[in-house]
């Protein structure tokens, strides 16, 4: 487990909606152990990054591990939830404190209109993730 852990903007929504499914087992493990590490300590601090982040570690598809990560795409998600939150790379925040600030403001509409065009949502697989 990294000392901080890092977390770029669009992954707010993605770790909020989780449901297990991933691009491999790594991945999987290694979402497991930071999404139990937040619900386990939501006080502690992350660290916004715009680039790959703690999540992004063991994922297959990662430019570092050689993967298809659509860069542009994500930067462009990333870039929504960072105006959304007022928030910019490099600041630390307790996790509850954005994820609070997430809570209050994204509806199901926004959700599905902010990532109408991620694979995950088209698969209905977080479609319910802000469902009130
Ligand atoms: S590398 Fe890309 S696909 Fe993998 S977790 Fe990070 S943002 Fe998601």
């Amino acid at each position: 487990m990294p000392k901080i852990i890092s977390i770029r903007p669009h992954h707010m929504l993605c770790t909020e909606g989780y449901k297990g499914f991933n691009y491999n087992k790594e991945s999987k493990l290694n979402w497991t152990n930071l999404i139990s590490a937040l619900k386990e300590d939501p006080t502690q601090n992350v660290k916004i990054t715009l680039n790959e982040d703690s999540f992004c570690l063991e994922c297959q598809n990662s430019a570092t591990n050689k993967g298809t990560c659509d860069k542009n795409f994500v930067q462009n998600l990333d870039k929504k939830i960072k105006e959304l939150l007022n928030i910019e790379d490099g600041e630390i925040y307790p996790f509850n404190t954005l994820r609070t600030k997430l809570l209050n403001i994204m509806t199901k509409e926004k959700h599905h209109g902010i990532c109408k065009d991620c694979g995950w949502l088209k698969w209905g697989l977080c479609k319910d993730t802000f469902e009130k």
